[in-house]
């Protein structure tokens, strides 16, 4: 399920289903969450552990909010419907309004993608940002509550029902909050899996594939007109990638990325020179000609792509569900999780609008797992076709990386390819879209 197929946001469709849900883990799927819960509840309270800042600044509990983001069409639009007018929220505290069919300048397999006829949106802004304008549209309302400095600590079953949680408060103060429904949204260190085990319920089977990749970034300055964004990702054979996103305050995020153990150094001359063994001179450019705004080098890393498949147990406390990177999370490297947190929301949406609270699980996580599916594929299917990754790609997946790889190499010539490729990139279409015949017969056929 991707931008194109899910059933769009509808304010009419939503009912009335309950009294009180409570969201823990106030970040992006947290917040996406409370957001649609907000049209069927009557009262929403977000619990996080972080106090929740006045401002756009990162917080302990999202560690990765150094580290650049990037907002996909589909999360994009799906934001916009959300909260209409969000762009020009992130716009008006400095973000910027792009166009990726021609700011961006896509270096892969060999050459520069080739720009594309129409403009595209693309909002660029810091992570912290992002979440910022979210959280001030989700705290604008009077049904949602915004509770920081809150730890949630496990859930409170009544029978094979879940009836709420157990908080700590910034006091040290334990609570009991009552809930018909809560949300898991405490990203990919959810304690769900062991509370179900604990409990004598069956955990969800993983699906993990490894795939080691170590961001590191700085900050530079920007020269205000100068809008690139400028990405060469580490597409396999290359262990290593790098870009620099443009963001509020005329400022680039450069960012290195190194996989299975090609780590980028931390220190400035080691970070410069794996810049300078970028295929492309530009991002090593950008650190050479522009001021740093910090000497300090913010290192991630990322071990493996995993999904929970919550949508498989046929035994799931009622009055539970997981969202977010607590379900899936991918390889960073194609800026995918927002955006499925996004899609995710409208799903829940949907799943209410649809039957209430009645199997609301199930109903859930049957459609959360379509919004996931495209986006594991982009990314596991690339991590997969290195030798270095555990696993590997069937017969028909690994014919299918091939001719992704031409379509990609095509594309560095023909606009039309290089925007079909974008559209998923950017999750508005499946990854078999590719295959449409006006695209095969410009990737396979002779060159006119
Ligand atoms: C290096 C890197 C780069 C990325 N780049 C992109 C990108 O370009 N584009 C993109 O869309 N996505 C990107 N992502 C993914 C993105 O960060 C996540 O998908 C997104 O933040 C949604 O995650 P989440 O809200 O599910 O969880 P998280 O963002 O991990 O948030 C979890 C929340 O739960 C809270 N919490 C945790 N435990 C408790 C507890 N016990 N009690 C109360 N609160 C708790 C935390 O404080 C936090 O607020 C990137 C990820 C990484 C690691």
């Amino acid at each position: 399920m991707t931008l194109a197929s899910v059933p769009r946001y509808d304010p009419d469709a939503a009912a009335r289903v309950g009294d009180h849900a409570v969201v823990v883990g106030g970040s992006v799927a947290g917040l996406l969450a409370a957001r649609v819960l907000a049209d069927a509840f009557d009262r929403v309270t977000v619990v996080d552990r972080d106090a929740f800042p006045d401002d756009p600044v990162a917080r302990d509990g999202v560690p990765q909010a150094r580290q650049p983001h990037v907002l996909l069409e589909a999360g994009r639009a799906t934001l916009e419907d959300l909260f209409p007018g969000y762009g020009e929220d992130v716009v008006a505290a400095g973000g910027l309004m792009l166009d990726w069919t021609t700011d961006l300048v896509h270096y892969e397999r060999g050459g520069f993608l080739a720009s594309g006829a129409s403009p595209e949106t693309l909002y660029a802004a810091s992570r912290p940002l992002f979440e910022h304008a979210i959280r001030a549209r989700v705290a604008a309302r009077d049904d949602v509550t915004l509770e920081g400095d809150c730890a949630f600590l496990g859930y409170r079953a009544d029978g094979d029902r879940i009836a709420g949680v157990d908080v700590r408060r910034g006091d040290g103060a334990r609570a009991s909050v009552d809930a018909d429904l809560v949300v898991d949204a405490t990203g990919r260190a959810s304690k769900t899996p062991r509370w179900l085990a604990d409990n004598g319920y069956p955990t969800p089977p993983e699906d993990t594939v490894d795939v080691d990749v170590t961001y590191a970034t700085t900050v530079v300055e920007r020269p205000t007109d100068d809008r690139r964004v400028l990405f060469s990702p580490p597409t396999p054979p290359r262990t290593r990638g790098g870009g620099a996103f443009p963001v509020e305050g005329d400022r680039w995020l450069v960012t290195m990325q190194g996989v299975h153990g090609d780590d980028p150094p931390t220190d400035r001359d080691g970070f410069v020179e794996f810049a300078d063994s970028l295929p492309v001179p530009q991002v090593a450019r950008v650190l050479r000609e522009q001021a740093w705004v910090t000497d300090d080098i913010a290192s991630y890393p990322f071990p493996s792509n995993r999904r929970r498949r919550y949508e498989t147990l046929d035994d799931f406390p009622e009055g539970l569900l997981v969202v977010g990177d607590a379900v899936a999370s991918f390889n960073p490297v194609y800026g995918q999780g927002m955006s499925v947190a996004a899609l995710e929301a409208v799903c829940l949406h949907r799943a209410l609008a649809d039957g209430g609270r009645e199997n609301l699980a199930a109903r859930f996580f049957d459609r959360a797992t379509a919004a996931v599916d495209p986006a594991w594929l982009l990314a596991t299917s690339s991590d997969l076709a290195r030798p270095q990754t555990d696993g590997s790609l069937a017969l028909h997946e690994r014919a299918f990386d091939r001719y992704v790889a031409r379509l990609v190499e095509r594309a560095h010539d023909d606009g039309v390819l290089a925007t079909a490729y974008g559209r998923v990139l950017t999750m508005e279409r499946s990854p078999t879209s590719l295959l449409r015949p006006r695209l095969a017969a410009r990737t396979l056929l002779p060159s006119r």
